[in-house]
């Protein structure tokens, strides 16, 4: 069974490269009817903030991302790890280490004189003597002293470390007894059952590490598969202009979470040409090993085109749903399935959705400057007055065109003649979908009432 997990550490938000790395276990998960875990990784206690365990979980939950069984704390864990070190320690595959820091300082500073890569040199590997008093000694492992780690990357394919260039005797525990990163990872990797850790290729320095500590510790090593970063538009790290930010700031910009899955997906992973995907099809094509080698770029239209597209094609039901998040309650508004048919074709966030809803629903408070100039005038004025004497019923958005089409028709003007003023007299703008659906959304008294708001604020200019 396939088994992944996500493995946050939780001090700060959840960003887009995050959520990115959690969907893709998610899905491969899902696609092999696996597991996927989420443990959270707060063993540095002084990082660790509890709101950010939150938001992930917020995220988790806006996304509609579901984890198997309990979410796993490390913190929870430390006797766990605690029992290992010391198995390691028995085993003579693990030691302690004495050194002090002005010590390990003196030995940096010497190699860095030599132009040699400053490494740990082993002194206490093989210690036997009375250990220096007063010194909590830290952990370290017992790494291969030569030769290479390799190992076959789902993305990268073969991978190979020379263990001379970049490994030394790494620490395990600190001083004060707390285990570091890599090791925590292991032992709860191999202790949860995970058989597949896809992840940011940040991480991929670090898996020479645990390579050596899953032998170590005689536990089967996972499948790795390191994913290219996500960069800017501009090919460059990814900045918060572009998408480094809270995953929840898109929601609160009116992106559905589907389009932004959609988006990320998309990101680094490909079937085909193919650029929409509905989260069951997601779950059933995923595949790590069609992960991109080389990094993507993060494009902001994209994301917007595929917010629109998953606007368009969202039910009623769930667009005034979601709506309700922007403060904006449709529940008691009388045509307000129109009313979101017709914005919704027009919309690329749900906040574009709210700000267009409300500039049908309320009366406009101004009238846009450039608007007025070009559209209001006295013939204007003196047609939306005769316009509004015809308004004394209201009908379908189909019956308005009729009486408006015979009404042009007799005062020998043409659609754009009326359209346009009505629509500033309507909205305060000469923007808004078509208006014979405004007309049907609000009724005849609502848009006679405008009408002559306008007609008034004309006569105070
Ligand atoms: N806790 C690590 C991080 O937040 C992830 C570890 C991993 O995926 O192996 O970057």
């Amino acid at each position: 069974m396939i088994v992944t997990r996500f493995a946050p550490s939780p001090t700060g938000y959840l960003h887009i490269g995050g959520l990115r790395t959690a969907l893709y276990n998610y899905l491969y998960a899902r696609a092999n009817n696996g597991k996927f875990l989420l443990r959270i990784e707060d063993t540095d206690l002084k990082r660790n903030k509890i709101e950010a365990t939150n938001a992930i979980i917020e995220a988790f939950k806006w996304c509609k991302l579901d984890y198997d069984g309990e979410l796993v704390y490390q913190s929870d864990r430390f006797d766990i790890y605690k029992k290992y070190i010391q198995k390691l320690l028995d085993e003579g595959k693990a030691y302690k280490c004495y050194m002090t820091k002005d010590e390990l300082d003196e030995l940096r500073k010497s190699q860095e004189a030599m132009k040699i890569r400053p490494k740990y040199d082993g002194r206490y590997r093989d210690f036997k003597g009375t250990p220096p008093a007063g010194i909590d000694p830290v952990i370290r492992i017992k790494a291969p002293i030569s030769g290479t780690i390799e190992f076959k990357d789902g993305v990268k394919g073969e991978v190979k470390f020379n263990v001379d260039d970049m490994l030394d005797d790494f620490i395990i525990a600190r001083s004060d007894g707390s285990p570091t990163y890599n090791f925590t990872v292991v032992i709860d990797d191999a202790l949860m059952g995970v058989t597949d850790v896809i992840r940011g290729d940040d991480h991929l320095s670090n898996t020479p590490k645990q390579i050596i500590l899953y032998e170590a510790l005689g536990f089967k090593t996972p499948n790795f598969y390191h994913v290219a970063m996500i960069n800017g538009p501009d090919g460059q790290k990814l900045s918060k202009r572009h998408g480094a930010t809270d995953v929840m700031e898109y929601k609160k910009m009116g992106y559905l979470s589907e389009a932004l899955l959609n988006f990320l997906v998309r990101l680094g992973w490909s079937h085909g040409d193919d650029e929409i995907f509905s989260m069951k099809e997601l779950k059933e094509l995923f595949d790590p090993h069609n992960l991109s080698k080389s990094s993507s770029s993060f494009n902001q239209s994209k994301l917007e085109w595929l917010n629109q597209h998953y606007i368009k094609n969202a039910s009623f039901e769930r667009l005034s749903h979601e709506l309700k998040e922007f403060d904006l309650n449709l529940d008691e508004v009388k045509h307000a399935k129109l009313l979101i048919d017709s914005i919704k074709e027009r919309s690329v966030t749900l906040l574009q959705m709210k700000e267009m809803a409300n500039s049908i629903l309320n009366k406009p408070q101004s009238y846009n400057e450039k608007a007025y100039k070009k559209f209001i005038n006295e013939n204007s004025l003196k047609l939306l007055a005769s316009f509004a004497e015809i308004l004394d019923k209201d009908m379908s958005a189909l019956e308005y065109e009729e009486l408006t089409n015979k009404f042009l028709e007799k005062n020998e003007a043409k659609l754009k003649d009326l359209a346009q003023p009505l629509r500033i007299a309507i909205t305060g703008n000469s923007v808004s979908p078509s208006i014979f659906e405004v007309l049907e959304i609000l009724g005849s008294d609502e848009v006679k009432q405008r009408i002559k708001n306008l007609i008034n604020k004309s006569k105070e200019i």
